[in-house]
């Protein structure tokens, strides 16, 4: 990097951090003419408040990133949040710091660029490298002229329907929730906190649909995960996800040699290199964009873990559905969706990207994402 650009890279830093809500261009010219690398925090209002053995909230911030390049604009989005030790401002000043880098690269050459990306973005940003991954994939489809999962190779007749989530809330609220669930085929209910038995007694009060269960790491004993899975398998209940914390691997193990159930690791993947050692404690990984940093090298998770014989899930965080629109693209190569962070949301700053026709998605036919700004 030349002074001039290092200057002007250690400037937006600084602002970043002064404009939690704000927007950043930077601008990189080369033969083609200019590109630009806009990022912005966007408050995302959630329908209801969303409750899971980590927190408790009633919105969320995520980061947009916008590609422009050859007047075609690709647009992405991060959802970084506390359990992966990054907050949306500090995404943000990292993919801000890292703007003018990005908008120097060459996209045709993503792979490389994004190695690069990841290394100047630093530890722990996947949810920054997932807005700036999606933006550029979004760009080079459009600009190849073809949708992201054609250019996957993927058939979109393949893409598998997506649970609906539940969060963790009073039995009165859960009953609501599931009854405004109708339209899809099978739920997924948050559970571990204390009130497990209630939630599902909640839930079968109104509907006897299959149902896949995430424990959030709230179990922290593993006999108790035992009483817990057993019990739900009684209630028509397909696999568990994340039943105790992440770190208790040799627990996990245990626990799965003693229940029937498919358990799926969510919190406790978070790179491909650790996939063939959680074979040995679960059957199964959800894989996030957020978690992975982008569609491509969660691409590569769901082919390391296909190569494993382990079960897949496509999870996303509460997002626009520019993220879930992203996620969906990949869908037709797994077993599990679970969708549904736009649907949760009241504001959905996009339009045009994923459809759910009971239950199923339906991948937009356009260029790269398929998604544009409301
Ligand atoms: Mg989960």
């Amino acid at each position: 990097m030349n002074r001039r650009d290092w200057l002007k890279t250690a400037g937006m830093a600084g602002v970043a951090a002064a404009l939690p809500l704000g927007s950043l261009p930077a601008t990189a010219q080369d033969k083609r003419g200019p590109t630009t690398v806009k990022v912005e925090l966007k408050r995302l209002n959630l329908r209801h408040t969303w409750t899971t053995t980590m927190s408790s909230s009633t919105y969320r911030d995520t980061v947009h990133v916008q590609y422009l390049r050859d007047g075609i604009t690709g647009y992405g989005e991060g959802a970084p949040i506390q359990r992966y030790e990054i907050t949306p401002e500090q995404a943000m000043a990292a993919i801000a710091a890292s703007a003018g880098f990005i908008a120097a690269g060459d996209p045709r050459q993503f792979d490389k660029l994004f190695t690069q990306v990841r290394g100047k973005l630093g530890p722990n940003q996947h949810a920054a490298m997932a807005a700036v991954d999606i933006a550029m994939l979004d760009w080079w489809g459009k600009k190849l002229g073809v949708p992201l999962y054609e250019y996957f190779g993927l058939d979109p007749a393949d893409a598998p329907v997506t649970t609906f989530s539940i969060g963790i809330d009073t039995p009165e609220i859960t009953r609501q929730k599931t009854a405004e669930a109708a339209d899809f085929p099978v739920l997924k209910i948050k559970v571990g906190l204390k009130t497990d038995k209630e939630t599902i007694e909640a839930v079968r009060s109104v509907t006897k649909k299959p149902l896949r269960v995430d424990a959030n790491e709230g179990w922290t004993d593993k006999e108790q995960a035992i009483r817990e899975i057993n019990w739900l398998e009684t209630q028509g209940v397909e696999f568990i996800e994340q039943p105790m914390p992440a770190h208790m691997f040799d627990e996990i193990k245990y626990v799965r040699s003693k229940v029937h159930l498919p358990i799926i690791a969510d919190e406790a993947c978070t790179s491909a290199a650790m996939i063939p050692k959680l074979r040995e404690a679960y059957d199964g990984i959800n894989v996030k964009l957020d978690k992975a940093g982008g569609i491509l090298e969660s691409y590569r998770w769901i082919q390391i873990a296909r190569s494993l014989n382990m079960k897949v899930m496509l999870g996303c965080m509460i997002c626009s559905s520019c993220s879930c629109t992203a996620a969906a693209h990949l869908s037709p190569l797994v077993d599990y969706a679970d969708l549904d962070g736009s649907l949760l949301i009241a504001n959905d700053p996009y339009v045009g990207g994923v459809k759910v026709e009971k239950g199923k998605l339906i991948l937009p036919n356009e260029p790269g994402l398929g998604v544009r700004l409301a």
